[in-house]
């Protein structure tokens, strides 16, 4: 009498259901508190002004491991240099599998001559973005790398391999004291399998997320000083040896060479994989040449160089007997400098009143990172899951990162910020109002997260 009647099957139905949801959920950790922890830690970290030079990073890693010790992860500082400092806190597997370095740099480029709306030491949030020098580069993924460490432990993950956050000082000013300094004096302690860097990207385009190109290899920084030498005098009297024009000339064929390109494997695969979808770029197999209009594609297919600094007469009445420009140029990994820097010459017609000059590294290549690394596979894994429809493809670093230094210890080394980023945003790394979309950064979270247990926690194995 009465009641209703649930036909059996429906039953069935909402049991299975139930068994799927509820354990699911029971295991699922507290992201909005992760989510109020990572974003504390960020915000203390951008208030570290640890500006290259003089970097200054060592209160922000005594910051850093005071917040891990508290909550049981090991965690050791290395003294670099006076006030300077690199930290390594770990978590600890039962050695059953590698362990997995996640890599992020304190120190970050200064604001110097650049116009902020926001003050780029105090982590000012407006409008769903965290602002501040460092947002992006590096803090962002410096502060998930911590806030996942102590996930770890809070959840009390089983862990199969270690892993390990490796800060660094001095990345931006090419490792001497940081990651450079790290591989001469602590070895042992870089010990890993696989490591996760900064170099790549999760691209999003018009909010929603693309590709993920994750970078197995970048190009290599060269300075070079072009001087033009000048006759010198008062400058009421002119003459037509003037080192200011001359080195103006000498800049002037440089802006109008053309650098040819050439396709490293990484990169290859990246513009084969992403041409179909993105109506800027032409990839020819045939030529092995890939066409487009936008320049950070571009820069990916060829060795550049641009000026950057300028320096000439010390006084506005002296006329200077030198003028000299930096040249800041980055190749890819398997040109030849001396190649690279003989067709400048050419370009500028070097003589005796002209000269570029560069730093000579005898180093060796740098290896590319295997794309069928675990860590690769579960990069890849964790993508789809996130982002089912994006592409994920490998891809090469414009920029040189400490990802370099790794990959020739030995370490295969792959570049990915774990959070989406647009190209707007990403256009402000290294400028003006750098800030990251705090959505994107949580989103990062159980990205960085995610791929952490994907890799390193034992009960996934099997
Ligand atoms: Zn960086």
């Amino acid at each position: 009498m009465g009641g209703f009647y649930i036909c059996p099957a429906v039953c069935l139905a909402v049991t299975l259901l139930l068994a799927v949801i509820i354990p699911s959920q029971a295991d699922e950790p507290d992201w909005v508190d992760y989510q109020n922890l990572s974003l504390d830690i960020l915000s203390h970290l951008i208030r570290f002004d640890t500006t290259n030079p003089p970097g200054n990073e060592l209160p922000l890693m005594k910051y850093l491991s005071r917040r891990l010790k508290k909550e049981g992860v090991h965690c050791e500082i290395f003294k670099s240099d006076l006030n300077r400092a690199n930290l390594i806190a770990r978590c600890k597997g039962d050695g059953s599998q590698g362990a997995f370095m996640i890599a992020a740099h304190a120190d970050v480029v200064s604001v110097e001559g650049q116009k902020w709306n926001y003050p780029p030491f105090e982590a000012v949030i407006d409008d769903g973005y965290i602002y501040g020098r460092g947002a992006m580069d590096d803090k962002g993924m410096l502060a998930l790398g911590a806030a996942v460490l102590i996930m770890l432990k809070r959840e009390k993950i089983p862990l199969s391999g270690d892993v390990i956050l490796l800060v660094t000082a001095d990345e931006e000013a090419g490792g001497g004291k940081g990651i450079q300094w790290m591989l001469r004096r602590h070895p042992d302690k870089l010990k890993a399998d696989f490591a996760l860097n900064e170099g790549g990207r999760i691209y999003m385009n018009s909010d929603t997320v693309q590709y993920a190109g994750i970078a197995t290899n970048e190009k290599v920084t060269y300075n070079a000083r072009l001087t033009a030498s000048g006759h010198p005098g008062h400058s009421s009297v002119p003459n037509e040896y003037n080192a200011v024009y001359r080195l103006a000339g000498a800049l002037k064929a440089l802006e109008e060479a053309e650098m040819p390109g050439h396709l490293i494997p990484p990169a290859r695969e990246f513009f084969a994989g992403l041409a179909p979808f993105e109506p800027n770029i032409r990839y020819d197999p045939v030529r092995d040449e890939v066409t487009t209009s936008i320049r950070r594609y571009n820069a990916m297919t060829k060795d550049t160089f641009i000026p950057t600094m300028l320096q000439a007469s010390v006084k506005n009445n002296i006329l200077p007997e030198k003028a000299e420009a930096v040249i800041n140029c980055r190749l890819l990994p398997d040109s030849d400098p001396e190649v690279f820097f003989q067709y400048l010459r050419e370009i500028i017609n070097e003589d005796s009143i002209l000269q570029l000059d560069y730093i000579r590294r005898r180093e060796p290549q740098m290896p590319t990172s295997p794309t069928t690394s675990d860590l690769y596979l579960a990069i890849r894994e964790t993508v789809s899951r996130f982002w089912p429809n994006a592409l994920c493809l490998p891809s090469i670093s414009t920029g040189s990162t400490d990802s370099g230094k790794l990959r020739k210890a030995g370490i295969p080394t792959y570049g990915l910020l774990p959070f989406p980023l647009s190209s707007e945003d990403s256009g402000r790394m290294h400028g003006p109002d750098e800030r990251l979309k705090i959505e994107d950064y949580y989103t990062g979270l159980r990205f960085l997260y995610q791929l952490t247990i994907e890799i390193a926690a034992a009960s996934e194995k099997e």
